[in-house]
């Protein structure tokens, strides 16, 4: 028979030592706040794994049994907010997490002051939604309140995806959008006044992969971020590069990176007339 010898709390601490961090288990003294526990509660996994001591996690959406094939969480938390699910995983996975995750199960857009609070108290915000108003709107509230932002986009089909990330002084979301050439999405979003009926067509268009091309784009989100948040700090991993934005091809991308399993970065420049961080005049996020 297994030993299934249950294991005293501290042995569990000392035993999630990380060498790559140079830090025991909850030991990187930061908060993340990741928004959509979909693709999101993998990259929550990683980062509890990692050693980071706080997390807030956003989302409205309940875990649904078509949401199994993709999600961290198994059939016991069908019927569960998706980030009250993620949190009792983590503290499952690991019980010295309890009380330092925080699983909030509404949506931002209703929550506006609440939600620009808890991104004001953070040193890195994921963003893991799957429609671009979201990502406009979160970016807002990031660029106001100087909060470093990563983005995960998962491309159609889950062929690849994209995560970019914000740092205060360099360009925001918004900027890549301008850099995409997505004018016209981002005039439609300025001109709307409450952001949440604001769609795109690409969110018609995203059709979500496979679990395994998530988790692609969920490990690099999580790694990118664990960047951030050790840049103020002595450790031992080395940097995914100082580019803000990576291209992930897992499958081949057609006309952007033909070849599977590669990944490319660039360094996307600031708008200087970005609507969100640039000089022009500031949009009203109704906060
Ligand atoms: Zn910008």
């Amino acid at each position: 028979m297994k030993n299934k010898q249950k294991i005293p709390k501290e042995d569990v601490y000392e035993a999630s030592k990380n060498p790559r961090t140079n830090t025991l288990y909850g030991q990187i003294d930061k908060t993340v706040t990741i928004i959509g526990l979909g693709g999101g509660g993998e990259i929550a996994l990683h980062l509890a794994r990692s050693g980071v001591r706080r997390l807030n996690l956003i989302d409205f959406d309940t875990l649904e049994v078509g949401n199994l094939v993709r999600h961290a969480c198994g059939s016991k938390y069908i019927g569960q907010n998706k980030a009250e699910a993620v949190r009792d995983l983590l503290v499952e996975h690991n019980p010295v997490c309890k009380g330092s995750i925080l699983a909030y199960n509404w949506d931002i857009f209703k929550h506006r002051e609440e939600f620009q609070s808890i991104v004001s108290t953070s040193d890195a915000v994921i963003i893991a939604t799957d429609t671009d108003s979201s990502r406009l709107f979160i970016n807002d509230v990031c660029v106001e309140t100087n909060t470093p932002a990563v983005f995960v986009t998962m491309f159609p089909k889950g062929v690849g995806g994209q995560i970019f990330s914000y740092l205060p002084w360099a360009a925001c979301y918004g900027c890549f959008a301008h850099h995409e050439g997505r004018q016209g999405f981002i005039q439609k979003y300025v001109d709307t006044l409450e952001k949440i009926d604001c769609a795109s067509d690409r969110d018609v268009r995203s059709m979500p992969g496979l679990g395994i091309d998530q988790s692609f784009l969920a490990a690099i989100a999580a790694r990118k971020t664990l960047d951030i948040l050790l840049l103020d700090q002595e450790h031992l991993l080395p940097s995914l590069g100082n580019e803000n934005r990576i291209v992930w091809s897992t499958s081949g991308i057609p006309r952007v990176i033909s070849k599977p399993l590669t990944s490319a970065s660039e360094d996307v420049p600031k708008h200087e007339e970005c609507y969100s961080c640039g000089n022009s005049q500031k949009i009203q996020t109704n906060l």
